[in-house]
């Protein structure tokens, strides 16, 4: 499951998901992070049934915190599956099936926008835009 853990730098300089991983034993996978002098964003992965305690962990550190859903969205009408996407993506999201269509495990993705910028039919956005 992934997490974006939202965060302010001035409530303390301890890195809080360090923390976390002490104090739950959890394994957190960091996939992204845009951090600056005062306050952070970080795109977390961890286990499915560990979901409860990390939140809880977060929020006690003063972190805000949602669930990543699904967020890349291919508008099927617009796409010429030309993989322009696939080359881009770092995360192997996109793949071609046996036919040659387009296909995505969206669940790997890190929301990094590489695809939505560079694909040439704008058949790309973040659920909800577009
Ligand atoms: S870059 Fe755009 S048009 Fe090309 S395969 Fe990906 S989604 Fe389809
Ligand atoms: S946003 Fe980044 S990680 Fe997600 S599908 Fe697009 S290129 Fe891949």
């Amino acid at each position: 499951m992934k997490l974006v853990v939202s965060f302010s730098r001035q409530a303390g300089k301890k890195p809080i998901i360090a923390q976390v991983v002490l104090d739950t034993g959890v394994l957190i996978n960091v996939e992204r992070a845009l951090i600056d002098f005062s306050e952070g964003e970080a795109l977390i992965d961890i286990p499915d049934d560990t979901c409860i305690m990390v939140k809880e962990r977060l929020a006690d550190l003063g972190a805000t915190v949602r669930v990543l859903e699904d967020v890349i969205m291919i508008d099927e009408s617009r796409c010429v599956d030309c993989g322009a996407c696939i080359s881009i993506c770092p995360q192997e999201v996109f793949s071609f099936d046996a036919d040659w269509k387009l296909r995505m495990d969206e669940k790997r993705c890190v929301l990094c926008n590489r695809c939505i910028e560079i694909c040439p039919h704008r058949a790309l956005a973040r659920k909800g835009e577009g």
